[in-house]
């Protein structure tokens, strides 16, 4: 196999035989091949813009190698992983279970997805949360109704490579192997998503749905026992605990059961929503999003007063989502389908948060507190229901409250609320200095055309739950295995799918 690569144009980029040409031209061989995509990614740099093309080219002869799938032990009934929490890193940990020959037992507190999109429907059209059952609790956890974006910083590309070829042969399409920024679409989770559960129970896993964990029982340095919607109590050996950073509840428990847990940094901020339109002419000089270049995104990050604040979780032709887990709190958060053709761009635009900003740094709920805070005065200043206070940039930048605004995505609508009567100072402060940094980055960012919606309070857990490097069990508990985003060791699906597998692969390396 050799690695082929060029620049082309992104029309010549899918036109299959001008890419043979291409491909041939630079073997300087006569014999016949055979060639897959490796990379794509688009270089918007300058005016002309290009597609890089990278390929592995084969001979005739030689075959192309397969994609990774699980392949499963037989399973020892004396092996179990009770498992709480079914997002991305509960089914990839699962899946790693059954590959390792343990029977893992899966306790969800919220719905399959069949079931979880009604209360989803309930929450957009009617402002109505369920607690157990809405964008962030329920089948696929967080990740189900999210935009499906799949890149990481994680440097461990094996790792990586692993969960997108398990995507793949779940149903996503070959696409995410190639893309310098893969991404599924919410249209298309669920559906991905229920299959990685169906093989899980086919294999002989068992997951139980409509099952919170709310309690634990321990004796000494081991978890004995756990309890199930207060009435049922289960045994466990190994305890493995993907219950992601909005399960507050559980941090609680935690805390009660005097197993130790602390606070950490983490970002807060506002959901921005500019055209789409708009953010393709300035990422691609003028030019629009067409059949041959995706809707265009932007990454942003500044520093303000000695803080960072940064674009997160930025959705190409996305739609912003309530996801509050509870009555009585708003948070956005955002998501786009496969195609990302909604005509709005939106990205959270957060700011850096530590303990020490905070009262009571020692508390390691000072970080939660101040959430739920946040996320109650957007509440009760909006109109008390799943209405965001909304302010347009230019407006916020001039400290004014807005009389009209351009349409918004945001299904239960919006309400116009300045923005400091939500945020503490030491946020307000630093959002106007980085939307300053911003516009210089994207000449035009800072518009009426653009509205801020509040708050974007769930980017990362301000709780972590501290582990043992080598053996990823907690650091006094040692059955209990915290494990990705709520226990502060991934951000994002595809982390938090690794961490999964990787508290999977300690338990047996250390049997
Ligand atoms: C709208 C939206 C869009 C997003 N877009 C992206 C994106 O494009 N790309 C990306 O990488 N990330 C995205 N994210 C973040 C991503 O979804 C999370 O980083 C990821 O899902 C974390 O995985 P996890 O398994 O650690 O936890 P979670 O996905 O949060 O899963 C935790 C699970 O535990 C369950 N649970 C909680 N408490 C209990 C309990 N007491 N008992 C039993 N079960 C419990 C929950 O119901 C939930 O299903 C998005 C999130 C949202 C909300």
């Amino acid at each position: 196999m050799e690695e082929i690569s060029f620049y082309c144009t992104p029309e010549q980029a899918h036109d299959q035989e001008y890419l043979k040409s291409v491909i041939a031209k630079q073997r300087k061989k006569n014999d016949a091949f055979k060639f897959k995509w490796h990379k794509r990614s688009i270089d918007a740099r300058k005016k002309n813009i290009k597609v890089r093309c990278s390929f592995h080219v084969y001979k005739s002869s030689e075959s192309i190698p397969e994609n990774y799938k699980p392949t499963f032990k037989k399973l020892n009934p004396n092996k179990t992983i009770h498992i709480i929490g079914l997002g991305p890193a509960g089914l990839f940990a699962a899946l790693t279970a059954l590959e390792e020959g343990y029977k893992p037992i899966v306790y969800e507190r919220g719905k399959a997805v069949k079931d979880r999109i009604k209360d989803i429907g309930k929450l957009n059209r009617k402002g109505i949360v369920n607690e157990n059952s809405n964008y962030c609790f329920g089948e696929g956890g967080a990740g189900t109704y999210s935009d499906g974006k799949l890149y990481t910083r994680s440097k461990k590309r094996g790792a990586v490579q692993q969960v997108l070829e398990t995507f793949v042969h779940f149903g996503a399409n070959e696409d995410i192997l190639v893309e310098a920024h893969p991404h599924i679409g919410t249209n298309k989770l669920p559906r991905i998503v229920a299959a990685i559960s169906d093989k899980i129970v086919e294999m002989g896993g068992e997951i139980n749905f409509d099952h919170k964990l709310t309690g634990i029982n321990t004796n000494a340095d081991k978890i004995t026992s756990i309890e199930l919607n207060h009435e049922l109590t289960v045994s466990v050996d190994k305890i493995l605990l993907a219950t992601g950073h909005s399960a507050r509840d559980v941090f609680e428990l935690l805390h009660e059961n005097k197993i130790k847990i602390q606070a950490k940094p983490f970002a807060l901020g506002v959901r921005v929503e500019h055209s789409q339109e708009f953010i393709d002419k300035a990422q691609y000089h003028g030019r629009k999003s067409d059949a041959f270049i995706p809707p265009a995104s932007y990454r942003l990050v500044t520093q303000a007063r000695d803080k960072g604040v940064y674009s997160f979780c930025m959705c190409p032709g996305g739609i912003i989502a309530p996801c509050a887990t509870k009555n009585e709190e708003v948070v956005t958060n955002g998501w786009s389908p496969s195609k990302r053709n909604n005509p709005y761009a939106n990205s959270g635009i957060v700011v850096s948060v530590s303990p020490e900003d905070l009262k009571n740094p020692e508390n390691p709920f000072c970080g939660v507190e101040f959430q739920q805070y946040i996320e109650h005065k957007a509440w009760l200043s909006a109109g008390k229901n799943q209405k965001v206070p909304a302010q347009k940039l230019e407006d916020f930048m001039n400290d004014t409250l807005s009389i009209d605004f351009p349409r918004s995505s945001y299904q239960p609508g919006i309400e116009s609320v300045k923005m400091d009567e939500i945020f503490p100072d030491f946020i307000i402060d630093r959002l106007r200095a980085a939307f300053i940094d911003f516009n210089k980055k994207i000449p035009g960012f800072i518009t009426n055309d653009a509205v801020l919606h509040a708050p974007e309070s769930r980017t990362s857990s301000p709780i972590l739950i501290p582990r043992d490097k080598h053996s990823f069990h907690h650091v006094e508990i040692t059955n209990l295995y915290p494990c990705a985003e709520g226990a502060g060791y991934a951000g994002g699906i595809v982390s938090a799918a690794i961490d999964g597998i990787n508290c999977v692969q300690a338990i047996e390396r250390l049997k």
